[in-house]
């Protein structure tokens, strides 16, 4: 016997997210975004389980980078902040990982090394969202440097991102796309890329060489609304636990730390073996929903660090609840979105954020 929790991760789902990827712009490479152990989905699992079609994969770091290598992972891997240190730059040229330039610092410090063979460089853009990347009116110089450089590979991709592609109605992606294709230059050696998951879904004029889509991957949708592409999505994780425990609490009760529910009506209250220790969002208010045997049931009372509470009374008039019932977090008929939402956050936070505690499963 052991605790019930977990996160099932469906590498079917993920391959079927990547296909969808690859067909909205089959013209494009398509990098998958695996940092921050692929978005809480468990780096390797994710890498494996793309190595058959994936031409590289992006990392925020080289221990991430490290970590894939190490794992027997043998596409070229993106750095997508480039080195933090001069020191990574060797390194990288060793293991194959492509260094993105963002600034003058990285710039000179790559030019500077002293390197027995070149780096694949990534030269970042700011097109408009003002936290990486050259500024436009740099960008011919920093490329013709680079060009000029014997430690940088002929084949340089010119790449920007956006800030508010997840947003269908707002303007800024269209200036972002017409200021890149203004600075970005154009030559035979030179590769484009500009994709994350939103573009990719939702602004074709954003296709270009290489796409980078991540949070897609894992079966989630960037946009608030419903989507054509986005709908088509498949969850990757099932975050799952089990009832634990089961009680009636009297009308006028309270559940839980704090005593921040009370029962308005004689209750069937589920005790279920997951909380803040395992991800679940402790800002999760009362109604936010769980899947317990498939049926929707909210939340009561606080998040505790290894449980939470569920009123299943409603559902006990359909099924009889039982100790070792499923309940699901988020995953299938139930959108990390969904409860972020109730959270004031964004589904990229929950799923980024899962423990180690949590084992993951592959489905
Ligand atoms: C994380 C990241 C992406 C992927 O963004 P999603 O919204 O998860 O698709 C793409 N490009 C860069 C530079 C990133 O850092």
């Amino acid at each position: 016997m052991s605790r019930p929790t977990r996160a099932l991760i469906d590498l079917d789902a993920l391959r079927h997210n990547y296909k969808l990827a690859q067909s909205l712009a089959p013209a494009s490479k398509t990098m998958p975004m695996v940092k921050a152990n692929a978005y809480g989905h468990g780096a390797v699992a994710v890498a494996e389980a793309l190595a058959d079609s994936a031409p590289a994969f992006g990392v925020a770091c080289i221990e991430e980078a490290l970590q894939l290598r190490a794992a027997g992972i043998k596409q070229p891997i993106l750095l997508l902040e480039g080195i933090f240190d001069e020191s990574e730059i060797k390194l990288a040229a060793r293991h194959n990982f492509w260094l993105m330039v963002e600034n003058q610092r990285q710039q000179d410090a790559i030019i500077g090394a002293d390197l027995s063979h070149p780096v694949s460089v990534w030269l970042g853009v700011d097109s408009g969202m003002h936290r990486l990347g050259f500024q436009p009116g740099e960008v011919a110089a920093v490329y013709q440097a680079l060009r000029g450089s014997r430690n940088v590979n002929r084949q340089i991709v010119i790449a920007s991102h956006f800030a508010c592609a997840d947003n269908l109605a707002s303007t800024a992606t269209e200036k972002q796309i017409a200021l890149f294709d203004q600075v970005a230059p154009r030559d035979s050696e030179c590769l484009h890329s500009l994709a994350n998951s939103a573009a990719i879904l939702g602004w074709p004029q954003a296709q270009r060489d290489w796409q980078r889509p991540g949070y897609m991957l894992y079966g989630a949708s960037p946009f608030a609304e419903p989507q054509i592409n986005a709908d088509q999505l498949k969850p990757v994780m099932h975050f799952e636990s089990a009832v634990i425990s089961l009680r009636t609490v009297a009308a006028g009760e309270s559940v839980g730390y704090t005593a921040n529910w009370t029962a308005e009506r004689n209750s069937r209250i589920a005790t279920i073996t997951v909380g803040y220790g395992d991800g679940y969002p402790r800002q999760a208010p009362n109604g936010t929903p769980v899947l317990v045997n498939g049926v929707r049931c909210p939340l009561v009372g606080r998040v505790s660090m290894d449980m939470i509470t569920v009123d299943v009374s409603d559902l006990n008039n359909v099924t009889e609840v039982a100790i070792g019932d499923r309940a699901l977090l988020w995953g299938p008929g139930l959108p990390v979105n969904e409860v972020a939402q109730h959270c004031g956050t964004i589904g990229y936070e929950l799923l980024t954020r899962m423990p180690a505690r949590v084992p993951r499963i592959i489905l």
